[in-house]
């Protein structure tokens, strides 16, 4: 989708850290990490909000929680991690394209931080 960011890091118009590609799906380094490992989890096919995701998307989606299992896997995230997906504006969702933060290599804090 023109003018989605993650749409053109997809299309290769714009750079990233990317540590895992398929044909469904990309993940990258966040350009502004949280945690030691920061890692977005991208749905190739442009979807807005997790709450666009139809029934037509389910293996995509059921695909990238795999994905985040291997990532974790291969980042040394033994101990632990956490996935968030923000969505829609109230969620705090800043770019509208599906993705999944996995967060890890340190002990996060236990609150939600809502
Ligand atoms: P969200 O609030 O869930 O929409 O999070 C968007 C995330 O994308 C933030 O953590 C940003 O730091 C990250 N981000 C924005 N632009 C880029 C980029 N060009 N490369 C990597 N991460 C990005
Ligand atoms: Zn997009």
């Amino acid at each position: 989708m023109k003018d989605c960011i993650f749409c053109r890091i997809v299309n290769g118009q714009l750079p990233a850290e990317v540590v895992y590609e398929d044909d469904a799906v990309m993940a990258f380094k966040d350009i502004k990490p949280a945690a030691p490992v920061h890692i977005l989890i991208i749905s190739k096919k442009h979807i807005s909000t997790l709450a666009d995701a139809r029934e037509e998307d389910k293996e995509l989606l059921g695909h990238i929680l795999l994905v985040v299992n291997k990532l974790a896997e291969q980042f040394g995230l033994e101990k632990g991690f956490r996935l968030i997906n923000n969505c829609g504006a109230d969620g705090g969702q800043v770019v509208f394209h599906l993705h999944f933060h996995l967060l890890g290599g340190r002990k996060l804090n236990p609150s939600l931080g809502v």
